[in-house]
């Protein structure tokens, strides 16, 4: 546990998959945590974090960007429209995008603000109906309509559902990042990053073993 252990586990998971060492980017997410942990993770030299919700991000990384030099936040968690402005003025990336509507906002946004974050697309790979994302058999057409908008999209991303093996879901986003020719694959936590480096991951997204259980008492 810790950062320090993360690290080195990220080095070996590369190392074992034959990945080049640092291929893989590291997102501490520090949603719900006390921000004394996230400072702690910062004095260690660490600078790229993920929030799942723009208003408590907004809340908290105005501050720490002026007190730490070359920080960056993701946006990991489902945006709505009506934030999206917000969302790319703060992050430097964005997770979740996951519908038409979303997407053309940003493509709008864009334009008029003259830049956009990096997008990743969200894909339900377990088709449950309580998660966000867009349906695998829906992924291909989604992808190209979000690439007809002009939009810096740099890969997938998905969340399993808890009570299924992780592997089988890193494996079917592998497959359509793959034949659509995107490189970026969001994908592996605290429980299951390993297994998403040695299938691919660029980006891990990793809390609880960072910086310890959230407390949403
Ligand atoms: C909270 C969260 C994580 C981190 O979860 P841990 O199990 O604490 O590593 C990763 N991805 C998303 C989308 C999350 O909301």
């Amino acid at each position: 546990m810790g950062l320090t252990d993360i690290r080195e586990r990220v080095a070996k998971a590369e190392a074992k998959a034959g990945r080049p060492e640092g291929s893989v980017e590291l997102i501490a997410v520090s949603k719900v945590q006390p921000i004394e942990r996230v400072e702690a993770v910062l004095e260690q030299g660490h600078r790229l974090f993920g929030e799942n919700k723009v208003q408590e991000a907004q809340g908290k990384w105005p501050a720490l960007k002026e007190r730490f030099e070359g920080v960056a936040v993701h946006l990991i968690g489902p945006l709505q429209t009506n934030k999206a402005r917000q969302a790319m003025e703060l992050f430097s990336a964005i997770h979740a995008v996951d519908r038409p509507k979303l997407a053309n906002t940003l493509a709008r946004l864009a334009q008029e603000m003259g830049h956009c974050p990096d997008l990743f697309v969200q894909v339900n790979t377990g088709e449950e109906p309580q998660k966000a994302g867009i349906l695998p058999a829906d992924a291909d057409a989604f992808i190209k309509e979000v690439r007809g908008l002009d939009l810096p999209l740099k890969g997938l991303m998905c969340i399993p559902p808890v009570e299924e093996t992780p592997s089988l879901h890193f494996a079917l986003l592998a497959k359509i990042a793959e034949r659509n020719g995107l490189e970026g694959l969001s994908m592996g936590m605290s429980s299951d990053f390993e297994q998403a480096i040695s299938l691919g991951a660029t980006h891990v997204r990793v809390g609880s073993a960072i910086f310890g259980e959230r407390d949403y008492g």
